[in-house]
This record gives C-alpha cells, sequence and structure tokens, in this order.
C-alpha cells in the first residue's frame, strides 16, 4: 500500500468489477442511442451560478454538497453535482434548439460529485448516464425516455425494480396547489429547519424520510386532487402510454422535485435491496428550467440513472453479467528467439482484431501457462526454439486441453477463422 488513499467516500474501480461497471454504463445508455439520442460531454466543471439556478438555491444539493471552489482567477466555479444544468446549457450555448428539429435528444455519462455522508450507495464521487429530450411538450415524449430506462434495467437482467409516478402541475394549477399546502404545513407542529421550507420549498416536505414528520402529513392536500385539465389530461395520456407499452408503474402521490421549474410528469425508480439509498434513477418535465438559465422557454424532460447504484443491485439480485473475456489468445514463448518471432504474432493478431495478450517478464513455461488460464483467453500459443526451427508454433485450446502444431505462417489466419 502507498502512503495514500482514495479520498473519503470515493472508491477506485477495479478489474474484473470495472468490466461490470462499464457493461453497465453501456446498456443504460443503449437504448437511448436506438432511439436517436446523440452523444453530448460538457465539462467536469460550471459556473457555481449556473447551478445554483439550474438546480435551485433551495435544495441540499446547492445549499449543502456542490463541491465549489474560486480559482486563481477569481472564476466562481463548481464540480458538477448533476447533469441537466450543464446539457442544457451546452444545448443552448449551440444553438441546437434552433436548428428546426426539436426536441434535441441528447444522452450523457459521467462523474458527478457531491459533498455528502458517505455510505454503501451514497459516495462523493459517483456515475450516472443521462438522457435529455428538450424542446417539445408531449406526452409520448415522457412515456419515451421512462420505456427506455425500463428496457436498460431489463436488459441487465435486473427484476425487482419499481416505478413510481407522479405529476406535479404546471404554472397554473401548481401555484394554487403550493398555496393550499402551505396553509396546512404551517399548522403543524414542525422544527425551525422545516417551516423555513413551507416558505421556500413547500413540496420538499412531503418527502422528509422522518417519521414524525410524516404521521402529520396525514391528510395534507395533494397535487394530485389540484391539477388542472391541461395536467391530467397530460398526465393519463403518459400513464396509457406506459400501459400500453407493458410497463408497470405505481401511482406515488408524494413523489416531489420540490422546484418551481419541475411540471407535470416526475418519476423515481426504487430497487429494494438496496437499503436506504434505493434509488437507482430519477427524473421528470423540466419546462421552466430553460428560462431560469436565461434561455427561452423550452419545455424538457429528461432523467439520470445511478450507474453505481445500478451495480449494487445487480449485486443484490445476484445477477452475473456476461462481460466477455478481453483476452482471447495468450502467447507463451520460451527463448529469446521465439519471443521476438511471437512478439510480432502478437501485433499482428491485434491487428488482425483478435485480443491478444504475451506472457511479457521471461516466465518459465509453467508460470506463463498459468498467466494464459487466468487471462480467461480460450487459446494459448505456445513455442519454443525447436518448434520454429520446424516450421511450427503449439496451439493449446485452453477449454479442452487439446494441442495441436500450426505452421507460424497459419497461425493468425487459423485464430481468426476460429475468433472473429
Ligand atoms: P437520493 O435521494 O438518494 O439522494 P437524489 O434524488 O439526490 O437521490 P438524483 O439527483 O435524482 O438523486 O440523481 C439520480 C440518481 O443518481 C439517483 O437515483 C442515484 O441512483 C444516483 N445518485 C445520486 N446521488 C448519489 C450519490 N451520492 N452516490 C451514488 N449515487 C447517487
Ligand atoms: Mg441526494
Amino acid at each position: 500500500m502507498s502512503t495514500f488513499k482514495a479520498p473519503k467516500g470515493t472508491y477506485d474501480l477495479i478489474p474484473p468489477v470495472s468490466e461490470t461497471f462499464l457493461a453497465v454504463r453501456e446498456a443504460l445508455a443503449a437504448p437511448l442511442r436506438r432511439a436517436g439520442y446523440g452523444y453530448v460531454e460538457t465539462p467536469g466543471f460550471e459556473s457555481v451560478e449556473l447551478f445554483a439556478r439550474g438546480v435551485g438555491e433551495s435544495t441540499d444539493i446547492v445549499t449543502k454538497e456542490m463541491y465549489a471552489f474560486t480559482t486563481k482567477g477569481g472564476d466562481e466555479l463548481a464540480l458538477r453535482p448533476e447533469g441537466t444544468a450543464s446539457v442544457l446549457r451546452a444545448a443552448l450555448e449551440a444553438n441546437l434548439h434552433k436548428a428546426g428539429n426539436l426536441p434535441v435528444k441528447l444522452w450523457y455519462s459521467g462523474s458527478y460529485y457531491r459533498y455528502e455522508r458517505p455510505q454503501k450507495g451514497r459516495y462523493r464521487h459517483f456515475s450516472q448516464v443521462g438522457a435529455e429530450a428538450i424542446g417539445a411538450e408531449d406526452p409520448a415524449l415522457d412515456a419515451e425516455l421512462i420505456i427506455l430506462a425500463v428496457d436498460a434495467y431489463k436488459s441487465l437482467g435486473l427484476r425487482t425494480f419499481r416505478l413510481l409516478l407522479n405529476s406535479l402541475g404546471d404554472k397554473e394549477c401548481r401555484p394554487v396547489y403550493r398555496a393550499a399546502l402551505q396553509d396546512f404545513l404551517r399548522g403543524l407542529d414542525l422544527d425551525d429547519d422545516t417551516r423555513r421550507r413551507i416558505d421556500i420549498n413547500p413540496l420538499r416536505v412531503l418527502d422528509d424520510k422522518r417519521e414524525a414528520v410524516q404521521k402529520q402529513l396525514t391528510g395534507a392536500p395533494m397535487m394530485r386532487d389540484h391539477l388542472c385539465e391541461a395536467c391530467k389530461t397530460y398526465h393519463e395520456q403518459v400513464r396509457e402510454l406506459l400501459t400500453a407499452a407493458g410497463v408497470e408503474f405505481e401511482d406515488d402521490p408524494k413523489l416531489v422535485r420540490g422546484l418551481d421549474y419541475y411540471t407535470r410528469t416526475t418519476f423515481e425508480f426504487v430497487h429494494d435491496g438496496l437499503g436506504s439509498q434505493s434509488a437507482v434513477g430519477g427524473g421528470g418535465r423540466y419546462d421552466g428550467l430553460s428560462e431560469m438559465i436565461g434561455g427561452p422557454e423550452l419545455p424538457s424532460v429528461g432523467w439520470a440513472l445511478g450507474v453505481d447504484r445500478t451495480v449494487l443491485a445487480l449485486e443484490a439480485e445476484g445477477v452475473e453479467l456476461h462481460v466477455p473475456a478481453s483476452t482471447q489468445v495468450f502467447t507463451v514463448a520460451l527463448g529469446e528467439e521465439a519471443r521476438r518471432t511471437l512478439f510480432g504474432v502478437v501485433t499482428e493478431l491485434r491487428r488482425a482484431g483478435v485480443p491478444t495478450d504475451f506472457a511479457f517478464g521471461g516466465k518459465g513455461l509453467k508460470n506463463a501457462m498459468k498467466s494464459a488460464n487466468r487471462s480467461g483467453a480460450r487459446y494459448a500459443i505456445v513455442a519454443g526454439e525447436r518448434d520454429l526451427a520446424e516450421g511450427g508454433v503449439q496451439l493449446k485450446d485452453l477449454q479442452s486441453g487439446e494441442q495441436a502444431p500450426v505452421a507460424l505462417g497459419e497461425i493468425v489466419a487459423e485464430l481468426r477463422r476460429k475468433l472473429v
């Protein structure tokens, strides 16, 4: 061990788990790529103000969890705590919304940073795959994104996740509801922090995890009973489209994203094998966000799925992903002459598309064959000076143990036939 350790709340991804991680990332993104979403990559840090406005001054993310800093040049930046604000900023900056092809559909994958209290499933550095569909108000778009997330989880073999669904209303009906909720909350016995929340972000109180608070919320007015006709119809259409696609969901009237620019559809994916860090992904519609960050009116919808927690969910269900061995051929050369010749064969095989590795470090036959077996390769090429003098190498099938001589000039073609 060195003097250093990974910082608190972080962990390293190391083979073979790192391969699972990559496979999960790819599986979460695959349905998006098939549905017309284009890849977007934004910087790991942004102006702190973008997140203050784009995530919300009153959220835990902005008040407690952000890694904000001042640069040597005096810029106020923050490591990105989430993806939506950055992606929308990038789309607006590149004028993607003006290209006449709405919605602009984008997906992303990367690292996010939150100064949280670390525990299983809750880290200070974590990974998300996300998607945003910018500039269209259409229940089919909300449904599309939810279906793509469900298909992604299913493609990984996850079975016991649940989809929670709610509508948060819009700028017509939400203010009326908000006032009714505030009236109700003001009559409760709550601590000072929570009282302050009633003024700035009352919907978030519904989300309070404490039992003493939850008990008092019985009888609280619910958004679903205050939806205007337009929001009701919209939500009903989303629900119908999900049902038609065979997607099961649970209506959860308390599911909130408590900011004014989050509107209508809101949803969360939870997995019951993860203890209290049960949310594996979430998202919703954010019709007012573009204007919050200085853009035009662009109704949009998106989600972000947590890669770390999806990997934990797979573990909890005992699902093992089929990750193909990265090495298919392992090459063992005995003696200097053979090393030179076979190192050339290794390069040739790799260039021909065959994942190949080599016994480095001048190991003896026994150790080299151990490495061959550990590599997960299907075949080993073994040759010493005498084999080469006779014009051939030994090709060993590491599964069956069978071994046969192959001419040096034939080995690449032979392995390509067998493997590519
Ligand atoms: P939570 O309620 O668990 O704090 P959140 O509402 O803050 O989640 P989002 O901002 O919606 O989470 O992020 C989407 C997904 O990213 C979450 O569902 C989760 O899977 C993952 N995620 C969020 N924060 C963390 C974290 N600190 N460590 C690991 N994964 C995280
Ligand atoms: Mg959180």
